[in-house]
Parts: C-alpha cells; structure tokens; sequence
C-alpha cells in the first residue's frame, strides 16, 4: 500500500529549535558559500543578511582562514588543555584575546560556543561568591527576551518563555529570576526583594540579539552596573553577538563605557569558521584561583575541546582580517547606513511599527496585521536571507565585508515586500 510522505520522511538530521512540521520538506540546503552569498543546492544565490546566526562577520569562504586550519592541522590538530597539558595555539590566543578584552589584565577561558561560555560564566560566578565565604549568593538574574544560549544554564535564565518551557520543573537550573528589559528600577526592586546576600550575577546582552534587536535604553548598561557594584553582584556581559565588531568597537563594553566582571564571547571570534567561545574573567574574580598554596582552591571548568588548537589558530586568522581590512570601523559605518535606511523604511511604510540600530545589527518589528515569517520568506524568493525574531520582527545584521549598494538593495527588498504585503 503505497503512503503520503510525511514529516516523517525527512532526514535523519533533527532541525534545530524548528517546529519540524513547519520546516521538513522546506529545508533550504547550503552547498557553499562566497563572501555575503550563499548558493543552495538547487542553485540559487542568496544575500546573507544575518551572517548566518550573527557569525559570519567577515564573510564565508575566506581563504586565509581554511589555511590555518589546514596548517594546523597538519601540525598538531589540537591537544586538551586538561590539567599539567596545553597547546600553544590556545596560550597565543588567550595572550591576543587578553590584549583585546575591554577587561584589564584578563584571564581567558576557553571552549566551544556560546552556550558553553554562559555555563561557565554562570558557574564562575556561584563559584566566586562560594570561595569568598558568601555561599548564599547564587541567584542569576537575567532580562526578559534574554538569549543566552541553551545548555541548562542558557535554557535557565531565559527570557524568551518558549526555551525555558516544557522540561517539567519550574527552572531547570534553580535560583534564575528574570527583569524587564530597559527597566533599572525593576532590577533594583528585585535586588531589593531578594536581598543582595542572594544574589550572584546579572547577566545581560550589551544589544539583544534573539529577543528581537533591543538596542540599551541610553543610560542603562552604565546603571545597571552600578548597581551591581553596589549590592556585591556580578556584572556580565554576553557579548557572544557583539563580540568582534558588531557593534563599531571591539567589544560592545567599550562602546557603552563598561567594566565587566566577566565577558562571554563565541561566534565573532572566528567568524564562524570553527566552534569556538569563551569568557573573559576579571582579576578579583581569578585571582584567588591562582594563588600559590595547597589551599588554593580549583574551578572545575573545561571539556575535550577547550582550548581546541584548530579553532584557535582559525581565530587568530580571523582576528588579522578583522585588523588588517579595518572590518570594526567598516561594521560602524555600516551601522550609519542601516540606521538612514531603517529611519526612511519607517517612514515609507505603514507596516512597520518600529524599527532599532544599535550597532550593524538592525531589528524591523511589522505590525500584527502581518507576519515576520512571511516577510522572511517572501525575501527569500528574492535572495535575501533574514530571520524572524521574537516579537514579530525582522533581523539585519550582515557580514562587515557587505558593501552600501549590498545593504540598500537589501532594505529596498524588505521595503518591496512589506509594500507587496500591505496590498494584501
Ligand atoms: N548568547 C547570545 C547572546 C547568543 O546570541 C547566543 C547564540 N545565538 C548564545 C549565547 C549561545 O551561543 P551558541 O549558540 O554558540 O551556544
């Protein structure tokens, strides 16, 4: 008896954070990839108007850095930096990495994405505040809409509802509160309610990134540290997005004037081309750690791929295209362009209820009427990549290498489109 394929008859492969009946037999299969464009397997090029998920800063298939993989592989693929072993790719990096951090005089942890350097970070922070004698001080407070990734700590303290939902416990890892997003009082209040004695970080994004493109309210970041100061409590920064560039300085801390106490990072640091992520940690923080002495007490951080010799040796080939061509200062002229544009797509369309830069990353909200999935789609049928986030908008955040002709083409796409909707 013959059957209807269905969702079932797709690949082995299980999408990522997808609605499979929404996604199977609609995948779009990448082949390869060329500066901004992508090419599919069925042969269409496409405008990559996200940098893959904000990765691909200095665009995708870059010579440079499939040689030091080459290399390095052909000299020492990696070995772990577990215990009394390291490789000298991961101490180079750490050494370049330690001189770029808006952190002064860092310690730099590594391994291999986002979602890892949330855990670490998270962890580190319950471990200092154990070490200082303070043991009571463990909560996490994140931001509503917060992304900060999905292992159990990442999952925890989200503020996008649907990734904490639906594991059968209130939190998956306990002691994870969340405040509204521009909102200093509120962190205060909360602070207040909990008590400071409870309290071990606040993590946020400099510019929030999966939560829809929400610039800092002006004042915030620098407020909220303060407080933070204040009451005792961890200040860190999830610069696994803004990390590298994307906001027009190295760091988003350095833009906004911060001082972290520890900074994730992941994505920028190779542009993609390997897994890599790390934190970057304050001297009061590792000090301790570090002292000389039997009593001195271990953080028991690290997997198989910490300090992977491969992915470092990518990053530091990236870190020399993102210097040598100047792609921070381009991705900060990018950002003026985006934001005249955006102001003047605001202004032609009634479809668009708000649009916000902060940094070269730009989010559309549309109206209700409308749905940002299908602005995403139909911009697909006219080769260009953009993504729908929370909240019903639209994502903008190519590589640095995109040119203006590039980016206005894109925006006049998503205007024609919203037009094209309008009518209905
Ligand atoms: N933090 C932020 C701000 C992110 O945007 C992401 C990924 N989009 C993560 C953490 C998690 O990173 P990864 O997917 O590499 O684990």
């Amino acid at each position: 008896m013959s059957r209807t394929p269905t969702v079932l008859d797709g690949p082995a492969l299980w999408p990522a954070q997808a609605h499979l009946p929404s996604v199977l037999g609609r995948q779009i299969v990448i082949d390869r990839a060329a500066g901004s464009y992508l090419h599919t397997v069925d042969g269409r090029r496409l405008f990559d108007g996200t940098a893959g998920l904000w990765y691909a800063n200095i665009g995708h298939g870059h010579p440079a850095l499939a040689e030091a993989a080459r290399e390095q592989m052909l000299r020492l693929e990696t070995y772990h930096v577990f215990s009394r072993f390291v490789n000298d790719q991961a101490i180079a990096l750490g050494e370049r990495l330690a001189g770029l951090s808006p952190i002064a005089d860092p310690k730099v942890i590594l391994n291999s994405g986002g979602s890892d350097a949330i855990d670490v970070a998270c962890k580190l922070a319950r471990r200092h505040w154990q070490r200082e004698g303070r043991p009571g001080k463990t909560v996490v407070i994140s931001r509503e809409h917060a992304y900060h990734g999905l292992h159990a700590f990442g999952t925890s303290i989200a503020g996008i509802e649907v990734n904490r939902e639906g594991y059968g416990t209130e939190s998956l890892v306990p002691e994870t509160v969340r405040v509204p997003v521009h909102d200093v009082d509120a962190l205060a209040k909360t602070i207040a309610e909990l008590g400071a004695d409870t309290i071990a970080a606040f993590v946020t994004e400099p510019v929030q990134g999966t939560g829809g493109v929400n610039p800092p309210a002006p004042g915030y970041l620098e407020a909220v540290q303060e407080l933070c100061r204040d009451n005792d409590i961890l200040f860190v920064l999830d610069e696994v997005i803004t990390g590298f560039g994307r906001t027009g300085t190295m760091f988003a801390a350095e833009r906004y004037g911060l001082q972290p106490d520890l900074v994730t990072f992941a994505k920028g640091v190779t542009s993609g081309y390997a897994p890599l992520g790390g934190v970057l940690v304050a001297p009061r923080i590792w000090e301790p750690f570090y002292a000389d002495g039997a009593d001195t007490p271990a953080f028991r951080y690290g997997a198989t791929y910490s300090g992977h010799a491969t992915a470092c040796a990518v990053a530091q080939a990236n870190l020399d295209v993102l210097e040598r061509d100047g792609l921070v200062a381009r991705a900060a002229e990018l950002e003026q362009l985006l934001d005249t544009r955006l102001a003047q797509l605001a202004a032609n369309r009634p479809s668009v209820a708000e649009v916000r830069v902060g940094g070269f990353l730009g989010g559309v909200t549309v109206v209700d009427e409308i749905r940002a999935e299908d602005v995403t789609d139909a911009l697909l049928d006219l080769g260009f990549v953009s993504r729908p986030l929370r909240g019903n908008n639209l994502q903008i955040s190519p590589p640095f290498i995109t040119t203006d002709d590039e980016l206005v083409a894109f925006v006049d796409a998503i205007d024609h489109v919203l037009a094209e909707q309008e009518r209905g």
